[in-house]
């Protein structure tokens, strides 16, 4: 039987490139997409020499074109941490607008069910905690991270306008903040960022005074919740993440705890719009899929740590941003 055909964008990113893993293991053909900006080919250089992956450098905000049978499309590429989409702000709407658009013709095209990455941010920050899939969110638009929330929006309701008026089969993941080796240890977001201070001997930058909450999911429990929503037969969104909740403050004691630094919590502004809490709930994800996270922060810390701890010298002193 010939394999199945599976496009994933995004594949040089964190998330992406662990997709990619995911479905070569489960012996499909892996066609990789990715411009680049925030991602790394090193990710999936493992993958090269395998006959049933290829990789197209390609922009998705323009037209995408992809030869041959399609059977599932995931849709991963965006920028995803506040310091990059703050940075590239016209990029981030229109890859998950313009991008979003393309890849469900796409998918329409060539008779492809599609899974598009949405977020947590959708929620913005939120009056109700946990956050339920019913709740409609709190964003301001024009804030600095409207950027990304109000594209993740509009992809959402694209997507579910492409599943209503076209039949077309869609998924909707909606991820809570997920760590795991190959994040950039330069892309600002709180845990590359408390590692990398670690490890440079500098005090963890925390912001406000970390008394806003996150809930860390570990990649290897959100790729099995993503595998799972693709394959099932639910069209509306899912949040999948670890309700595991913790303040950013208790968080950079844990870090400094882990990483056993010398160094101390230091307290640096607010960035604005910071949501004050986050906490996913997975009753949907409990029922539908029969997924729950496995793998705890203290094990999931350990082996993100290692990773980190094993990037060469030049590169865990290297900071541009
Ligand atoms: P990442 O930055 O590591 O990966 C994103 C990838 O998309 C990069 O390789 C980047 O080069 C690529 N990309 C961006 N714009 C593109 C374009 N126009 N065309 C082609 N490729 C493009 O980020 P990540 O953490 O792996 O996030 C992946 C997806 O998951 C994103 O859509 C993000 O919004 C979503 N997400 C992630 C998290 C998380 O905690 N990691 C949380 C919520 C949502
Ligand atoms: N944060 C921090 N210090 C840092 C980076 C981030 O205290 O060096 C805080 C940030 O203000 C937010 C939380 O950590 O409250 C998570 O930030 P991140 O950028 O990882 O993701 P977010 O969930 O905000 O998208």
């Amino acid at each position: 039987m010939s394999r199945k055909r599976i496009l994933i964008t995004g594949a040089a990113g964190f998330l992406g490139s662990h997709l990619c893993d995911r479905f070569i293991k489960e012996d499909y053909h892996v066609i990789g997409m990715d411009n680049l900006i925030t991602g790394d080919l090193r990710n999936i250089e493992h993958l090269f020499k395998l006959e049933n992956f290829e990789f197209y450098k390609h922009d998705v905000s323009t037209f995408v074109h992809v030869p041959g049978q399609l059977d599932y499309i995931l849709h991963f590429a965006s920028p995803a941490s506040p310091i990059d989409y703050l940075k590239i702000p016209i990029q981030t709407l229109k890859v998950g607008s313009l991008g979003t658009h393309h890849l469900l013709g796409l998918a329409r095209a060539k008779g492809a069910r599609i899974l598009v990455a949405s977020t947590s941010e959708v929620y913005g920050d939120p009056t109700v905690s946990p956050q339920p899939e019913e709740y409609w969110g709190n964003v301001n638009p024009v804030g600095p991270r409207g950027v990304y929330d109000e594209a993740k929006r509009f992809q959402e309701a694209i997507t579910m306008a492409y599943h209503t008026f076209h039949g077309l089969e869609t998924r909707i993941v909606r991820i809570f903040n997920t760590y795991g080796p190959r994040m950039r240890l330069n892309d600002g977001r709180v845990l590359p960022a408390f590692i990398g201070q670690a490890l440079r001997g500098e005090d963890l930058t925390v912001f406000g005074d970390g008394s806003q909450t996150r809930s860390f999911c570990y990649v290897d429990d959100q790729v099995e919740g993503i595998y799972r929503l693709l394959l099932s037969d639910y069209p509306y969104p899912v949040n999948i993440g670890n309700p595991d909740e913790i303040t950013i403050k208790q968080f950079g004691e844990e870090i400094i705890k882990l990483t056993g630094t010398t160094q101390k919590l230091v307290y640096k502004e607010l960035p604005v719009d910071d949501p004050k809490q986050r906490r996913p709930d997975i009753s949907k994800a409990q029922e539908l899929l029969g997924w729950e996270p496995k793998i705890g922060r203290a094990e999931g810390l350990r082996i993100t740590y290692e990773y980190f701890r094993s990037l060469p010298d030049q590169e865990i002193k290297h900071k541009d941003f």
